[in-house]
């Protein structure tokens, strides 16, 4: 059975030439921190990368502390920045972010609050899952004195909504707060310039833009200091040690350039693919709500997101796979846990309406047979998941099948 896989906002296939960058480089040895000649190849195969990914989101080198990953960028940025500003400024202790973010954000801002006192403000979205600029206004008006970092992702991971984080840095910068976005979402799919932006620090993760799985990077600003997580051999400006992974690294680098050098093109290919995937939902599930902003400048082209209303979403998911469309119900890092989004919890949904979602992301790969798969399985497979909503348990989705 041919494999139709939409869900490349959970991962993306490596681009070709990342691939052979990446095996290439595992068939060398040397810990680019040492000081033979194999240390020195790797050191340089690690600059280049870092070249590589700086040019490709419009930041300096130097800025590039390479990490394993988004959630370690995520955990890095806010526990080492509010770890940072409360020991200069013991009264800087809330930490403001909003209530679609990833995990990754969420659970490292409610450790801060349970661990160290942090006080925690998630500020609310609008029915699209846009951020509620209003209420950061309100809190930096009220407590600006008392914010030690602000977390707002770029673009969401569910609905693919892009938030205002330009005026959202422009309200922090004026009370000298610095802003950290994660940006795994939009990197490579969206234009992003680290120094057009303001931000303080930005999460990025090469797996979600055509490089290999456990290679990331937080961008950050020369000028701000963050308490590290790690301590250890001090690579990374001290910030992040650990022997860095050249081979992803080259990888990483790789990616960055294919994917930001064929965006404006690869956008556009894949708003148009996406616009064929609503249109033709909408005609055969008529029921079908679709979730975040309408197509457009303020949502990821690749992104489509729905409710089907009275639907248990983890059985079509699983009916749809039986056919060879892979899709997710959520978010892929929640998945196998049953439980309504809280992404669309905040965007107003009722919990039924939340937990009967499914996210459709397209990418490099995704032709129009893919799109033509899901449009012809869809409809049977919503009958069938809508015969046992009333409970998304994996048993009940096996019967589905
Ligand atoms: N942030 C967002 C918005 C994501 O979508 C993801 C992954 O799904 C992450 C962070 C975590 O990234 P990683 O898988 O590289 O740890």
């Amino acid at each position: 059975m041919a494999s139709h896989y939409l869900d490349h906002a959970a991962t993306t296939p490596m681009f070709a030439s990342a691939r052979e960058a990446y095996a290439d480089e595992l068939a060398r040895v040397g810990n680019p921190s040492a000081l033979h000649r194999s240390g020195r190849l790797a050191r340089a195969t690690v600059e280049q990368g870092r070249e590589a990914v700086a040019a490709a989101f419009d930041a300096h080198p130097t800025e590039v502390v390479f990490t394993s990953g988004g959630t370690e960028s995520d955990n890095l940025a806010i526990k080492g920045l509010w770890w940072s500003r409360t020991a200069e400024e013991p009264r800087r202790t809330r930490v403001v972010t909003s209530a679609i973010e990833h995990h990754a954000a969420l659970e490292a801002v409610r450790w801060l609050e349970r661990t160290y006192g942090a006080v925690a403000v998630v500020l609310p979205v609008d029915r699209d899952g846009a951020l509620d600029l209003e209420a950061l206004r309100a809190e930096i008006d009220a407590h600006g004195d008392e914010i030690a970092v602000v977390t707002l992702m770029w673009a969401n991971n569910e609905v693919g909504s892009i938030q205002p984080i330009v005026e959202a840095v422009a309200l922090a910068s004026a009370r000298g707060i610095p802003v950290h976005s994660d940006v795994v979402q939009a990197a490579g799919h969206v234009p992003f310039s680290f120094r057009d932006s303001g931000l303080a620090a930005a999460s990025i993760s090469a797996h979600k833009f055509g490089g290999p799985v456990g290679i990331g990077a937080l961008l950050l600003r020369r000028d701000v200091v963050l308490t590290p997580l790690a301590h250890g051999g001090g690579q990374e400006r001290k910030i992040r040690s650990g022997t860095l992974n050249a081979a992803g690294i080259r990888a990483c680098g790789v990616a960055a350039t294919e994917a930001v050098s064929s965006l404006p093109e690869e956008a556009t290919r894949l708003a148009g693919l996406r616009g064929r995937l609503l249109a033709g939902v909408r005609e055969r599930v008529p029921d079908a709500v679709l979730s975040g902003p309408e197509p457009g400048p303020w949502r990821l082209p690749g992104n489509a997101h729905f409710v089907f209303p009275g639907c248990a979403a983890e059985a079509l998911m699983y009916v749809l796979d039986s056919q060879g469309v892979e899709a997710s119900n959520g978010s892929a890092c929640t998945a196998g846990v049953a439980q309504a989004s809280h992404v669309l919890l905040a965007m107003g949904r009722t919990e039924d309406e939340a937990s009967s979602t499914m996210r459709f992301s397209l990418g490099h790969t995704t032709t129009d047979a893919d799109i033509d798969a899901l449009l012809d399985h869809l409809p049977e497979a919503v009958a069938k998941a809508s015969r046992v909503a009333g409970g998304a348990s994996p048993a009940r989705a096996a019967e589905a099948r």
